[in-house]
């Protein structure tokens, strides 16, 4: 029987599937319109503490599903969504459905949530005191807000206020793709982030790449001295996760543990990691 229930438990894969794209001549004049909770999977993606190796947190990733059709993936619709205008309205579906999922999931809520926006949300008045109320609405969610870089220049002083907003209401802030390109705001110190994560482009051939691991072991250094969490995404091998564990790095994500799962999956991926 023991056999039988192993052989039944859920199996991650080691990579997400890759499902065809077959959506043809998708504009930002119709994105709109397939932007609701029937269209949106969202997959979520475990941050695991180094050293202890248990789970902390869950990345939710968005995936637009349209039926009969297949999944697009955010690298092509996102900048769509961006260029209708639309990005608050898709953050606000995202932010609805990761936490219907994790107030639908007991088991889920010691583990913290993170939710990736465009730096261009906080610009939205609305947008934020949004997540403030969804945050009062559920305060015991650990509601993380991965930012990513904006494409234009944004209103640094505006962004700014907005951050500190959140941060008063209990929403801690990231800064996504850490290395990448941070020219959204002029300078780190004005920024109040509890956490940075150190783009996969650095991380997936740290053990190969000397540049990428100098880049690698200075950006943790610099999160230690300003005393902040550092994660490691893309972590996707055995020995990238080894060079990181003694360069001081926390916490890590990437294949290596798992792909993002599929918001239905995700408990019973945590009770079969939980057993190993
Ligand atoms: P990100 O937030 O930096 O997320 C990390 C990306 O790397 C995800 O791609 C994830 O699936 C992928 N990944 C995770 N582990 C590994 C690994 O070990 N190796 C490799 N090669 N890749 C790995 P994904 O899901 O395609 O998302 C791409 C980007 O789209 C995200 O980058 C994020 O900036 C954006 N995005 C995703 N969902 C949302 C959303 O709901 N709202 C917004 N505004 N942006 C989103
Ligand atoms: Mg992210
Ligand atoms: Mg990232
Ligand atoms: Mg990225």
């Amino acid at each position: 029987l023991f056999t039988l229930l192993t052989a039944l438990k859920y199996k991650a894969p080691k990579q997400e599937p890759k499902l065809v794209e077959t959506i043809h001549g998708i504009t930002s004049e119709h994105i709109g319109s397939l932007l609701n909770q029937d269209n949106l999977i969202l997959c979520y993606q475990p941050k695991v503490d180094i050293s202890s190796q248990s789970i902390v947190g869950f990345e939710a990733l968005s995936r637009l599903c349209i039926q009969g059709d297949g999944f697009i993936y955010p690298d092509r619709f996102i900048p769509l969504i961006n260029k209708a205008g639309l990005n608050c309205q898709f953050s606000q579906l995202v932010l609805d459905q990761a936490m219907t999922q994790w107030e639908l999931c007991p088991q889920l809520q010691k583990f913290s949530l993170s939710v990736n926006i465009s730096a261009e949300d906080l610009l939205s008045e609305d947008f934020i005191n949004y997540v403030i109320d969804k945050k009062s609405q559920q305060p015991n969610i650990h509601l993380i807000l991965e930012l990513t870089e904006s494409q234009q220049t944004i209103d640094q002083d505006m962004a700014l206020r907005s951050i500190a907003k959140l941060i008063i209401n209990d929403i801690t802030i990231s800064l996504d793709d850490f290395g990448k390109s941070y020219s959204t705001f002029d300078r780190l110190d004005n920024i109040p982030f509890d956490e940075i994560k150190i783009d996969k482009d650095f991380i997936s051939d740290l053990d190969i790449n000397p540049k990428h691991l100098a880049i690698v072991e200075s950006t943790i250094a610099l999160a230690k001295k300003l005393k902040v969490k550092v994660v490691a995404e893309g972590v996707e091998t055995l020995s990238v996760l080894n060079l990181l564990k003694g360069l001081g790095c926390e916490i890590a994500q990437g294949y290596y543990f798992s792909p993002p799962i599929e918001g239905r999956y995700v408990t019973s991926w945590v009770d079969s990691y939980s057993q190993q």
